[in-house]
């Protein structure tokens, strides 16, 4: 089951005054959801999450998270831009990036985040450009498959990202050699993960090479990053994950690799970002239209633009039509956005509640890597984000785009000037 956190009462209050599509954010639920994590990693004095800012990329979103205790990961200039802006700075800082240009590394250099290297080359690259600084990370590719009891989770050996377990041993030593004195140790090995032992395995095989690096290099490896992955359940009918016994999983191998070597003072960092937020936002929608043809059509005023992971992933998220909860399911839809695209679908062959023009959908679990992998296809325009507050108060955190935002780009050349706003 899947509950929508606002009403169709309060949905239509918040249109009155700022109209669909938008997004929606609960901020009860991720305080509960971030004092949670904080709690199942309690027993490791050093935890910390680093929120990873590219699954919302919004400074109300940030600064609630600041509030619980969490730092942000960031892999772009302007990630670390809103970062700063809001008041992260220094340690509170992963920057974990790849391909990064000169630009992004100075910025991080210069707020003294922790420099998260995903490459070899980029050793040279950063002590070139800013210099080493005292403590690194270096992230970690095993290549191959990653299995959990037989089942293969995701396929490292075909991913872009990281150090081979050679070139790690290798710059270990001339990280080492080069005067830096602190090293973290990350890696991010299955996506969307939904099982509790996908953190505690990644953990195992992080926590051996720890102990490994440290025999062979003397480094001093005082954190490990287990980045994210921790997936949700987007499906109203599969569990989700337990983050208790995921902490319970970590502290497990910690005790049991860790500890007996002599590095049980090491602090274990994550870089959630969907379960951070996903099942706190909501994309509200309303139906604009209704098409019988081969199959029936429901066309909201939503799109892809404003939530790609159906269209790109053919990602599953659940709809509710509010005012419907209890109605039973027995309308067979298509729930389309109004792009020239005809994957452009929220939902396909989809069981629903009648539904008529004017009725408002919640589509769930967007509060992800949804409004943040937006975009203006089809000159359509971004929407606003909205915070439902603690105390049941809408606060606007992001407007609408407006045709003038779309095509500001243009202010040099005049020809847009009829369509963009006076300043
Ligand atoms: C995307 C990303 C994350 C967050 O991933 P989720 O699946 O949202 O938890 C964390 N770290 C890095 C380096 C990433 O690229």
């Amino acid at each position: 089951m899947k509950t929508p956190f606002i009403t169709k009462e309060q949905a239509q209050k918040i249109i009155a005054q700022y109209p669909t599509p938008f997004h929606i954010y609960d901020e009860k639920g991720i305080r509960e959801n971030a004092r949670n994590l904080m709690k199942a990693f309690s027993w490791n004095k050093g935890f910390r999450e680093y929120f990873a800012v590219k699954a919302t990329p919004n400074p109300y979103i940030l600064k609630i998270l600041k509030e619980e205790g969490c730092g942000v990961d960031c892999s772009s200039l302007t990630e670390l831009m809103m970062s700063d802006a809001c008041g992260f700075s220094g340690s509170d800082i992963m920057f974990s990036s790849n391909v990064t240009p000169e630009a992004d590394m100075k910025k991080a250099a210069q707020l003294g985040a922790y420099i998260n290297l995903d490459d070899f080359t980029h050793i040279e690259f950063l002590e070139k450009l800013c210099g080493l600084p005292d403590t690194i990370f270096c992230r970690f590719n095993p290549g191959g498959h990653f299995e959990i009891e037989t089942q293969i989770m995701d396929n490292p050996g075909d991913a872009k990202y990281g150090f081979t377990r050679e070139q790690l041993f290798e710059g270990f030593r001339i990280l080492k050699a080069k005067g830096v004195k602190h090293f973290g140790l990350h890696s991010f090995l299955a996506s969307n993960t939904l099982s509790n032992a996908y953190y505690p395995k990644l953990a195992r095989i992080l926590f051996n090479l720890a102990v490994e690096l440290k025999k062979e290099t003397g480094a001093d490896i005082k954190y490990i990053n287990l980045s994210g992955g921790v997936g949700v359940s987007y499906l109203p009918d599969k569990p989700q994950n337990d983050i208790f016994a995921i902490g319970e999983g970590v502290r497990k191998a910690f005790e049991d690799i860790l500890v007996p070597a002599g590095m049980g003072d090491v602090a274990i960092f994550t870089e959630l970002g969907r379960y951070m937020l996903a099942p706190y936002g909501h994309l509200v929608t309303t139906c604009v239209h209704q098409k019988h043809i081969y199959k029936e059509y429901i066309g909201v005023d939503a799109c892809a633009c404003n939530l790609m992971r159906p269209a790109m992933y053919d990602a599953y998220h659940h709809i509710t039509v509010l005012g419907k909860e209890n109605a039973p399911c027995d309308h067979k839809y298509d729930v389309t956005g109004g792009l020239c695209e005809n994957n452009d679908k929220f939902a396909k062959d989809r069981m629903l509640p009648e539904i008529e023009i004017g009725d408002i959908l919640v589509i769930h679990d967007t509060g992800a890597h949804g409004f943040s992998m937006g975009y203006n296809y089809n000159g359509k325009l971004r929407s606003a984000e909205l915070l439902l507050k603690t105390d049941g108060s809408v606060q606007l955190i992001r407007r609408a785009e407006t045709p003038s935002d779309y095509f500001s780009t243009f202010d040099f050349s005049g020809i847009m000037d009829k369509y963009l706003d006076k300043k």
